[in-house]
């Protein structure tokens, strides 16, 4: 029998989406947009939406925005009307997102001049049909900066495997972080660092053990301010997603704990087995139910503990790609 964890041993993460995507029919076309990824989503999390769009009272439906470049400066216009709406839109923006707290990751809906975080087009001047760049949003691009440790994706990024398992694995390991920063004790932090110890591993090794310099407090600080040192560390660690040439240090790493208590061909299985995922012809999962097995039948309980084996609802896995592939 495999670990699997049940749905309340997840802490439900606070989730900021805009709210066109499943929440409420308000697009510039009276529409919503149904993502299959973000309605299984909802049951995990908590979710806070806004429309920016209808915030500032565009109305719905309404002549849609675009954003242009005048003056070297970026505007969001409204072409039928002649509007330029930029200052009522950064108002808006700067004062909801100072109030939002506690948030811990964001899915915004792709290419809206509001809520886009990248790929929305931008045209030149308020009269311009011709396309100068894309870029983000005027909403998307304060997300981005004001919440800049957080996982901020659109859901048309997270359509791709790797992408939407990364968001998961940040999404679900910074709320189970600040549920222990609201319980502010040292000895959740130390078994907080020992369970993750392989996943920080495989995401970046040299900030694993500056997480663990910093839990080990040489420097005899208090404990708020050990928490937002880790804080701070554990926020860029988990920025990059992990090469696999790192998933496969850690799982080599993992394997150690159980290699001596295995017969020569299971062995042999398993160092072939890293060996197809390095060529990509089996998935990094299959490596990790492999760990997974043994670690409960050599009842290898440190294993047994790390987060790598589910770091977030086994549920919420989904192998359906963008077919964009693991090396983005
Ligand atoms: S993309 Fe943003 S502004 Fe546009 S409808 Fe959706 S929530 Fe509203």
């Amino acid at each position: 029998m495999l670990k699997i964890l049940p749905m309340d041993s997840f802490p439900k993460p606070k989730l900021f989406a805009s709210r066109c995507l499943g929440f409420e029919s308000c697009r510039y076309d009276g529409g919503i947009i149904h993502d299959a990824f973000i309605d299984k989503l909802k049951p995990y999390v908590e979710v806070i939406t806004v429309c920016p769009e209808k915030k500032i009272e565009l109305g719905v439906p309404r002549d849609p925005v675009r954003l242009v470049i005048q003056n070297n400066r970026k505007h969001m216009y409204q072409p039928a009307t002649g509007r330029d709406i930029t200052d009522r839109m950064e108002s808006f923006t700067n004062e909801y997102l100072d109030k939002l707290e506690d948030v811990d990751g964001f899915i915004l809906k792709h290419k809206s001049p509001s809520c886009g975080l990248g790929s929305v087009k931008i045209f030149s001047g308020f009269e311009g049909k011709v396309q100068h760049s894309r870029g983000a949003g005027l909403f998307g691009e304060a997300v981005m900066k004001k919440f800049a440790g957080l996982p901020v994706e659109d859901e048309g990024r997270l359509r791709n495997f790797s992408i939407r398992e990364h968001f998961l694995t940040r999404l679900f390991t910074i709320a189970a972080f600040r549920e222990l920063k609201k319980q502010g004790k040292m000895k959740d932090l130390v078994d907080f660092h020992s369970n993750n110890k392989m996943l920080f591993m495989a995401y970046n090794q040299k900030q694993m053990r500056e997480l663990g310099r910093i839990t080990a407090n040489p420097d005899h600080l208090n404990t708020q301010e050990v928490i937002s040192q880790y804080e701070s560390h554990m926020l860029g660690l988990l920025k990059t997603m992990p090469r696999f040439t790192s998933w496969i240090n850690m799982i080599q790493h993992a394997f150690g704990f159980i290699s001596d208590d295995l017969e020569a061909g299971e062995k042999k299985f398993f160092l072939n087995s890293i060996e197809e995922y390095r060529d990509e012809r089996i998935p990094l999962s299959v490596l990790i139910k492999l760990l997974n097995s043994y670690a409960l039948r050599f009842n290898q309980d440190y294993l047994l503990r790390q987060t790598f084996l589910n770091p977030f609802p086994l549920e919420l896995v989904d192998i359906t790609d963008s077919g964009k592939g693991r090396n983005l």
